[in-house]
């Protein structure tokens, strides 16, 4: 599965990132302004359940009390599912201040049992869902469905526990029969909401090694969350909408569809019967992941598309599809074998899926020609979905995705556009890896995604190579991987704390995907691409239509290098990687001529939890097989292969060690330098003070000479070695210098998150000016040289780094830019539409045209936002989008009380509210007015439509670069002498941010003057 998307780099696109608390934080936003809000009561614990009651209604609860009681059991027990809006628990990634609550002592209570019993395994399932999803009255798009399931019997028991969630099981539909002389009877049916179980209970038990098939009927209505089976519509060029059925069962949700077993190691074959209205409109059709070998007729103009027998294969793979979408086909050819490729979309927008499917065919090629077994179907379909949920969904044979894979011309940015390639290459990947070979449980999951990423950007990186997927996976997703993961709180990728369905959703996280990506990525390098493949292909066919774990492909890699006379022992390397959370920091220093000592230890991202981690163990002691890859200034050769039997370790068993080479130079050489990490691995480099300002000297004589990816690997480390209070931040500071004549993407790309660090905690101090100086120099170069017109014809990473550098130059302040962003939105008023402008640049020009322009300005952007937000055309509706954030860049505190009075005068959509609040309280000249209106307007904020969760973000933001003793006072005394029960956890958050951001100033505020008057920025003292 692809992560839900989110702007990664500032652009308005649509790269993946698998956070998905903002979703939640949202769905709990917009579900309390439109839903009832109770609250549950439990000793001193308070837990707030946004209640939406239709869904309630499922599980036959039915008085308010008992609602309330239920809601606040299963929030406290972490179960977010029934109480949709509970944001429990913790959700990963979640980019705000979660806020602090004092710890309530542990209660002591049974753990729950979120697995099936082992007594029984499904072999095949006869499954029959009709659907209906015709007229305009949503209220009656409900379900029929029956289920006829074959089950071994592989211990006696006297119940049937499988899982169902979200349906009506008719209990008088439920029947039994058996292969053993005598079959127990149904006594009782019950459902476990918890674990979401079925529960059939029997008079007699059944007998080990006997074979029984069930059978029932279920009814539900289709689900609108876009999980399970839900109804989703778009809008036809008529205006009428056209509605369509769909699914998304990971990880959960097949359950919601039909009683199954919901297990990822619980494999059978299915058959799917689907009906659909034959004579209809519009044209409907059905899909699922094999193709139709029979259409039957059925009452009340109905026809039923009978789907071929599925391979052995995991409920959450399943997905169907009925819509009136088109699609445009290929033939491809594995051999002798053909299998029709597939892309299909809402009917009006056909004219756009060429360029999305001739990709597909490439990568679907390419994947057939370098692994087996062969894809087992012979179709496969891709889907654009209007209201899909996350990225995509590699449903074997039918992958579903979001519609931003449809490239528009004009509408889509470099971002998206990029995606595609990735998204495509990512879910057919998966075809292989996950859905051949699954995980045994969800805490193997990284062996899906881990290799899914990994796939996605050497696959594109191989079909188009000038777009260097692989250095912008490092740059930005390996790193990001690195930052969730410098905490006490991450986890291993071997996550097995991973069993209700709420935690399994919380898997779906940095950690899995993009550390599960690079130690793939490691591996691969230890062997060598084509024996990784080799090894991968025996992989595949050994576990095919089964489960593994790491232990099962550690196993076989070892075998394959063996079988090669390589020495290569994966689970000796590899274990401690995958077992332990967190990663090290290899410190290096050097003495003499062809040696360099190395030490490692765990990184922690700040001092306070390093002390926190004193007494914290772990599997390897929290050291690691670490894999020493190098060059010096005498070799400067960063691109070496090394094989294996060729690799410097320092151990998992020791500490400390010494690599020996003669590329090592002297350290009285004070040019001379060492780099540690070419191969860009997962973990942090620190250097002693010579070699690190050798380094600097070479990069502001010639920087050329260390490829970018390493050139922003320095930037990178430097900057989170010295936020660990491991190195002075004056190196990273002295290391940005040398950008000034960088033009390349990747280095500067590297810059993004400490700038921004380093901006929120300066820009209250007397220091802004000069480092805001700074910066408009070190990117006038750039700016210059990329200017503000992007093509369609140019290299995408040059058109993220004119978006990235426009950023930069116009918010510090250059003049030219500003300038030309102002020309560009005269030609924007000017125009009858936006296309005049390049979509990746159209932000930047809303925004700067409200920044540096007039009134005028102001009024253009707000009169296009009220009319694009009414719309209800999905694609102006994004638009305004766009259009609400610009209005948000606003600085003058009118205009911005005047936005403040519209929100409050129900002039901004209720869904556009928390985006206006969050993007205020981020704006520099926007957050004291916001913090101002909450101190003024607390008690009426607080008690107003807006949710706690949407206060909370703007109390947060206005607050997030508080770096005074003064301010931390005044939230103090604004705690004592208001009534802040309600945000009581943001509050004590806020406090704790402002204290560490104080101590922060404190650490650093003399090094970087220190560092503005080394660079002239800043006047020296008189
Ligand atoms: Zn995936």
């Amino acid at each position: 599965m692809e992560g839900d998307y989110k702007t990664q780099n500032g652009n308005s696109g649509c790269r993946i990132s698998t956070t998905k608390g903002f979703v939640f934080v949202l769905l709990a936003a917009l579900l309390a302004v439109s839903v009832g809000i109770l609250v549950h009561l439990a000793g001193s614990r308070e837990v707030t359940c946004k209640v939406d009651l239709g869904s309630l209604s499922k599980v036959g609860w039915s008085s308010p009390s008992e609602l309330v009681t239920q809601c606040g059991k299963l929030a406290e027990q972490g179960d977010s599912h029934v109480c949709s809006a509970c944001p429990t628990p913790p959700l990963p990634n979640t980019p705000e201040l979660e806020p602090e609550t004092t710890p309530e002592p542990e209660k002591k209570k049974t753990p729950i049992n979120y697995r099936l019993p082992s007594t029984l395994k499904p072999v095949h399932y006869d499954v029959e869902l009709k659907p209906n999803i015709y007229g305009n009255d949503t209220s009656n798009f409900q379900m029929n469905g029956s289920v006829s399931i074959d089950i071994d019997v592989l211990e006696a028991t006297d119940n049937i526990t499988l899982h169902s969630d979200w349906l009506n099981v008719t209990e008088s539909s439920v029947s039994l029969v058996s292969d053993q002389p005598v079959t127990p009877t149904v006594v009782d049916v019950s459902v476990i909401n918890t674990t979401q179980f079925l529960v059939i209970s029997l008079d007699g038990s059944l007998v080990k090694g006997s074979r029984i098939r069930l059978k029932m009927n279920f009814t539900s209505r289709l689900r609108t969350d876009r999980f399970g089976f839900y109804s989703s519509s778009y809008l036809a060029d008529n205006n009428e909408t056209i509605y369509l059925a769909v699914t998304m069962f990971e990880a959960t949700y097949a359950r919601s569809a039909f009683p199954c077993f919901d297990e990822p190691a619980l494999k059978a074959t299915f058959n799917f019967t689907l009906l659909r209205k034959e004579k209809h409109a519009r044209n409907y059709t059905t899909l699922s992941n094999t193709d139709i070998i029979d259409t039957q007729p059925r009452d009340n103009g109905y026809v039923a598309d009978v789907h071929a027998k599925t391979p052995v294969m995991p409920t959450y793979l399943l997905a169907f599809v009925v819509s009136d979408f088109r699609y445009v086909e290929n033939v491809t050819y594995h051999g002798d074998r053909k299998v029709k490729y597939r892309t299909w979309a809402r009917p009006n927008l056909m004219q756009n899926v060429h360029l999305t499917h001739d990709w597909g065919v490439r990568i679907f090629n390419w994947l057939q020609n370098h692994f087996e077994p062969p894809f087992p179907l012979y179709k496969f379909d891709n889907i654009a979905v209007p209201s899909f949920r996350f990225g995509a969904m590699e449903n074997w044979g039918l992958a579903t995705y979001r519609e931003d894979i449809v490239y528009r011309p004009g509408f889509t940015t470099t971002n998206c556009y990029t995606w595609t390639g990735l998204v495509i290459a990512h879910e057919l990947a998966h075809q292989w890896f996950g859905n051949i070979v699954s995980p045994r449980w969800w805490w193997w999951l990284w062996l899906n995604e881990g290799f899914a990423m990994y796939w996605e950007w050497i696959l594109v990186t191989e079909l188009f190579p000038q777009r260097r997927e692989e250095e912008q996976f490092l740059v930005k997703l390996k790193y990001k991987a690195m930052l969730q993961d410098s905490t006490r709180s991450s986890h291993p990728m071997n996550n097995d704390k991973m069993e209700s369905h709420a935690q399994i959703e919380t898997s779906f996280d940095e950690i899995t995907y993009s550390k599960g990506g690079t130690l793939v990525r490691m591996m691969s390098m230890f062997m060598g691409k084509s024996l990784f493949i080799q090894a991968l292909n025996h992989y595949l066919k050994r576990h095919q239509y089964g489960v593994a774990d790491h232990n099962d492909l550690f196993n076989v890699l070892t075998e394959e290098a063996a079988s090669e006379n390589r020495p290569i022992n994966m689970t000796d390397i590899m274990d401690n990687w995958v077992t332990q959370m967190n990663f090290p920091l290899v410190h290096v220093t050097r003495s003499r001529r062809g040696v360099i000592h190395v030490t490692q230890e765990r990184y922690l991202g700040s001092p306070s939890e390093q002390e926190k981690a004193v007494n914290d163990s772990s599997p390897y002691d929290y050291l690691w097989e670490i894999p020493i890859t190098y060059t010096s200034s005498t070799e400067k050769n960063f691109t070496k292969s090394i094989r294996f039997e060729d690799r410097k370790w320092l151990k998992k068993t020791n500490k400390e060690g010494d690599i020996f080479d003669s590329v090592f130079p002297d350290s009285s050489d004070e040019d001379s330098w060492v780099y540690v990490n070419t191969e860009s691995h997962y973990f942090y480099v620190n250097y002693d003070l010579h070699n690190w300002n050798a380094l600097i000297k070479q990069l502001n004589h010639d920087f050329t000479v260390i490829p970018p990816i390493n050139r922003a690997q320095l930037l990178h480390d430097s900057w989170y070695i010295a936020e660990a209070g491991r190195l002075n931040h004056s190196i990273a500071l002295r290391l940005m210098s040398y950008l000034k004549d960088d033009m390349d993407y990747v280095p500067w790309r590297a810059l993004h998150r400490f700038l921004f660090v380093i901006d929120g905690h300066l820009k209250r101090s007397v220091l802004y000016d000069a480092f805001r100086k700074f910066m408009v120099d070190l990117s006038k170069k750039a700016f210059d040289h990329y200017g503000v017109v992007s093509t369609e014809t140019e290299v995408t990473v040059h058109r993220f780094q004119r978006t990235r550098i426009m950023k930069y130059a116009c918010y510090y302040g250059n003049m030219k830019c500003q300038k030309k962003v102002l020309e560009l939105f005269q030609e924007l008023k000017q125009s009858s539409d936006n296309s005049v402008i390049h979509p990746d640049l159209r932000s930047i020009v809303y925004c700067g045209g409200i920044q540096y322009g007039d009134s005028e300005n102001f009024e253009f952007v707000w009169s296009k936002y009220t009319e694009k937000a009414k719309s209800p055309n999905p694609e102006l509706k994004k638009e305004s989008g766009y259009l609400l954030k610009a209005l948000a860049c606003v600085r003058e505190p009118w205009r911005i009380t005047r936005l403040f009075q519209s929100m409050r005068e129900g002039k901004i959509k209720k869904d556009d509210v928390l985006t206006l609040g969050k993007e205020l309280a981020s704006n520099p000249y926007g957050r004291d007015l916001v913090w101002n209106a909450l101190k003024a307007s607390y008690e009426m904020i607080a008690m107003s439509e807006l949710s706690n969760k949407t206060v909370s973000r703007m109390i947060t933001g206005a607050t997030s670069s508080f770096n005074t003793q003064d301010r931390y006072v005044e939230i103090e005394d604004f705690m004592k002498t208001h009534n802040v029960t309600a945000h009581e956890g943001v509050f004590k958050a806020v406090l704790k941010k402002t204290k560490e951001n104080i101590e922060w100033m404190d650490r650093h505020y003399t090094v970087i003057e220190h560092w503005l008057r080394e660079t002239g920025y800043l006047q020296p003292v008189i």
